[in-house]
């Protein structure tokens, strides 16, 4: 497996350790990791994080979705069709809850402006459509969705919920500088928005503490790391350093600073959403507004011509491969267990090398494991006896 691909799922937590992949030295992400030196932690006694009670009987449900990844980045920009202006806004990959304040207000509505629409329908109600819904109707326009499923059954509701702008949103190929400078002024707006909504009722967004676990040390590449273990997956480009001053420090700490059975470990920082209060609290917004949400399958986009509406945002993600053939879409498949929530357990884990990483999320502790050859790889059923390893290999940390 290429580490460097596992790290673009768990983006941030790379601000968390030196990266021990290939074509990146190990100290790449070092400028930001700012580690303080084990022991001298500003505060005696750090916290001790509570036990996850980790067993197979314990999951309550196995999940799985596609990213909808598009080698050259999300694809934002207005076409005339069937006597439409179609602004197309899909293809957010492994970020589109993270970028999707940004990617509306900086991507989607201008283009919604300049058509002149005072009234827009919006195909699909995902992150991505919900959210473009959300920022149309702040600037004073009538919205109606249309969607074929609506929450929680968007393939959106299945993500792991922290904090991942970066994740594969592009490729290092197409990293131009005008991407890049896009991408931060998206990641930059999309954080100031994720801040307004902390401390709200049902805590849709949180910042939580975590905890990055290594048998090496940091600055030591993993055995292996070099091998991509037959995956076609890109490199993608190293983009948190363009905002390094969003991310809160790790720390190193020593053997007595935690609990876990290994000899390194970092803590670090992040921000997560809880989900499905989250998507509720964007539908409630939304109806408040007076938005209206239509269900419909389209299964051509000549379709389009008999809507009322003359704007039409597309954000139907992956589904835009078969309504818009576009071919450049790859599904990154992503299979998340839910274990038994435990409401005293408020810090990740991610296990440096054994494809391991947790979430702890108001409906339960989330157990996520990359398979091998999870990119372009558009299968959604359920590989059970994937989820019970990852959550074995986890029960080995509580012993
Ligand atoms: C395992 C996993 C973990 C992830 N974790 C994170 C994370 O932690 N943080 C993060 O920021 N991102 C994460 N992502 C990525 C994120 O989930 C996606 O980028 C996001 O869900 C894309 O949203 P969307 O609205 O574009 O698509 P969708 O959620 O797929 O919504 C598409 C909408 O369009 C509708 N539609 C599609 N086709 C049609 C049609 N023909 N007719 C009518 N309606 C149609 C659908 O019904 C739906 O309403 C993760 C993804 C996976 C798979």
């Amino acid at each position: 497996m290429n580490r460097r691909h596992w790290l673009g799922a768990a983006s941030a937590w790379a601000a968390a350790w030196p990266l021990a992949g290939h074509a990146q030295s190990p100290d790449s992400a070092a400028p930001r990791a700012e580690s303080v030196a084990p022991g001298s932690l500003p505060f005696a006694e750090p916290p001790r994080p509570a036990r996850m009670r980790v067993s197979a009987d314990r999951i309550v449900d196995i999940t799985v979705c596609t990213r909808p990844f598009r080698a050259e980045g999300p694809r934002i920009e207005a076409q005339r069709l069937h006597g439409k202006t179609v602004i197309h806004h899909y293809g957010h990959g492994g970020a589109g809850w993270s970028l999707s304040w940004g990617s509306a207000t900086l991507g989607a509505l201008p283009l919604i402006r300049e058509t002149g629409a005072r009234r827009i329908a919006i195909i699909g109600s995902g992150a991505v459509g919900l959210t473009t819904a959300r920022v149309a109707q702040r600037a004073g326009l009538k919205v109606r969705i249309y969607c074929r499923e609506r929450p929680p059954e968007v393939a959106s509701t299945f993500a792991t919920g922290m904090w991942s702008p970066d994740s594969r949103i592009v490729t290092e190929a197409h990293a131009t500088p005008a991407f890049n400078a896009m991408w931060e002024r998206m990641a930059r707006h999309s954080f100031r928005a994720w801040q307004d909504l902390l401390g709200l009722a049902g805590s849709p967004v949180e910042w939580r503490d975590g905890y990055v676990l290594s048998d090496t040390p940091f600055d030591q590449p993993l055995p292996n790391a070099n091998a991509h273990g037959g995956s076609t997956e890109p490199d993608y480009p190293d983009l948190l350093e363009l905002i390094p001053d969003l991310h809160p420090h790790s720390m190193a700490l020593t053997p007595a600073q935690h609990p876990f059975p290994v000899p390194h470990a970092r803590r670090f920082t992040q921000m997560t959403f809880n989900i499905r209060p989250y998507q509720r609290l964007l539908l409630e917004d939304f109806f408040r507004e007076g938005g209206e949400i239509v269900t419909r399958d389209f299964t051509h986009a000549r379709e389009l011509a008999g809507l009322p509406e003359r704007t039409i945002v597309n954000c139907t993600g992956y589904g835009a491969r078969a309504l818009f053939g576009d071919d450049s879409l790859i599904p990154v498949r992503g299979q998340i267990a839910r274990l038994v929530p435990q409401p005293e357990v408020d810090y990740m884990v991610a296990w440096r090398g054994h494809n391991l990483m947790v979430v702890p999320r108001r409906d339960g502790l989330l157990v996520q494991a990359q398979g091998e050859h999870d990119f372009n790889n558009p299968d959604r059923s359920i590989d059970r006896a994937m989820s019970e390893d990852a959550v074995k290999r986890l029960a080995a940390l509580f012993v």
